[in-house]
C-alpha cells in the first residue's frame, strides 16, 4: 500500500503549489522521478483505480515518485494561468524542491499534455538543467490538432472567452448559472457517446471527438466513473495561448525570461527526450510529437526517441485498463535508459 506526503512549495513568483511524495513497500534505488499532470486535472490523474497504475508501476520498479501539483491543478484555487507561468515559475521550483528534499543532483520527469508543453518550455529555455531524461506524452513544442479543432480554437475560444473566464467539465454533470447551463445544453445536443456528463463535457472542452481524451474501449468502467471527479476548471487564458501556438505551428511565449519562439534557437538542455504519442489521439495529433522529435533530432541526432502507440489515444496512455501491459513498459524502459 502506497503512503503519501504533501509538501508545499512556492513557485518563482510566490504562487503556492505542492508536491505529493508517494512511497511504496520497497526502498527506492533508482532516483527521483517527477510526474507532471495536464490542464484542468491534478496530480492524482496518474492514479486511476486500476490494479496497477503508473505510480504503482514506478514504485515497484524502484523509482522515488514525486507528483507535482502545478498552478493548473484543480487541487489548488482556480487561477488564470498560462503555459509561460508554469514554465518560468512552477516547474523550475518543483525540480529544485525535489532535489533539495532528496539530496539528488539530477532527476527524471514524465510529463503529460500541458504539463509537457510547459515543462518542455522550461527545458529548452535552460531553466531545468538538472533534468536528465524527459518522457513526454501527447504534445511538446509543436501542437497540431485536426482542422476542425483548429477552427474551433480560432473562432469558438474568443466567443466563449467573452462569456466565461473558465470552462469546467463538471458542468456536464451539474451546471449552475446561465453560461454553464447553456454550454451543458450544447454538449447534450452534440455529444451522445456515453452517459457520463463529465466525459462528454471534457470532449467539448479539449477538442473535437467522441470522446477526445481517451478511447472508451481502453477504459475500465470504474475508471470511466472515476474521471467524473478528476476534471474541473481550466482558464480561457490557456486556450487563448494555445490558439496562438496552433496558428504559429509551435509554442509561443509572452513572458520576459522565456524565448518568444522556443524553436528559434537550439535547445538549452542536455536531457534525453522520449516522445510518446497515441496513434489515435483525438486531442493532439501524434504528428505533434513527430515534429518535436525531428526538431530535437536535428540538433543532436540519434539521441532522442519517438514511440507512436497503436490503439491508444491521449490520456489512456496512463489511465487505460491495459496500460500496465501496453504502455508502462515503454515509458519505464525510456526512464531506465542511460
Ligand atoms: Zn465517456
Amino acid at each position: 500500500m502506497a503512503d503519501e506526503h504533501i509538501i508545499e512549495f512556492r513557485a518563482g513568483d510566490g504562487h503556492a503549489c505542492n508536491l505529493i511524495h508517494v512511497s511504496g513497500s520497497r526502498e527506492p534505488d533508482r532516483g527521483p522521478v517527477l510526474l507532471v499532470h495536464g490542464a484542468g486535472v491534478r496530480a492524482n490523474i496518474f492514479r486511476p483505480p486500476n490494479t496497477t497504475n503508473f505510480v504503482d508501476a514506478l514504485l515497484d520498479h524502484g523509482y522515488d515518485v514525486w507528483l507535482e501539483n502545478w498552478r493548473a491543478s484543480i487541487d489548488l484555487p482556480p487561477c488564470e494561468w498560462t503555459l509561460d507561468d508554469a514554465a518560468l515559475f512552477d516547474h523550475p521550483a518543483a525540480v529544485q524542491k525535489v532535489l533539495e528534499l532528496t539530496g539528488a543532483r539530477t532527476l527524471k520527469a514524465v510529463v503529460h499534455c500541458q504539463g509537457s508543453t510547459s515543462f518542455m518550455l522550461s527545458a529548452v529555455a535552460g531553466l531545468v538543467p538538472q533534468v536528465t531524461t524527459i518522457v513526454t506524452n501527447a504534445v511538446s513544442l509543436h501542437p497540431q490538432v485536426s482542422w476542425i479543432s483548429h477552427q474551433k480554437s480560432r473562432y469558438a475560444v474568443p466567443l466563449v472567452g467573452r462569456m466565461t473566464s473558465y470552462l469546467n467539465p463538471q458542468w456536464g454533470d451539474k451546471a449552475q448559472g446561465l453560461v454553464p447551463r447553456l454550454l451543458q445544453g450544447l454538449v447534450k445536443l452534440t455529444h451522445h457517446e456515453c452517459a457520463n456528463g463529465v466525459c462528454r463535457f471534457s470532449s467539448f472542452t479539449y477538442g473535437t471527438g467522441f470522446p477526445v481524451l481517451w478511447r472508451h474501449e481502453n477504459l475500465s468502467e470504474r475508471t470511466h466513473e472515476w474521471i467524473r471527479q478528476e476534471f474541473a476548471n481550466v482558464p480561457m487564458t490557456f486556450f487563448r495561448q494555445m490558439a496562438r501556438c496552433l496558428d504559429a505551428g509551435h509554442l509561443v511565449s509572452h513572458l520576459h525570461g522565456l524565448p518568444a519562439d522556443p524553436t528559434a534557437a537550439p535547445p538549452r538542455t542536455e536531457a534525453r527526450i522520449a516522445f510518446i504519442a497515441g496513434e489515435l489521439n483525438a486531442c493532439f495529433k501524434w504528428q505533434s510529437q513527430q515534429a518535436s522529435f525531428d526538431w530535437f533530432e536535428h540538433y543532436r541526432p540519434n539521441y532522442h526517441s519517438l514511440h507512436v502507440l497503436g490503439g491508444y489515444g491521449h490520456l489512456d496512455v496512463f489511465i487505460g485498463k491495459n496500460a500496465e501491459r501496453d504502455t508502462f513498459p515503454v515509458l519505464i524502459a525510456e526512464l531506465d535508459a542511460p
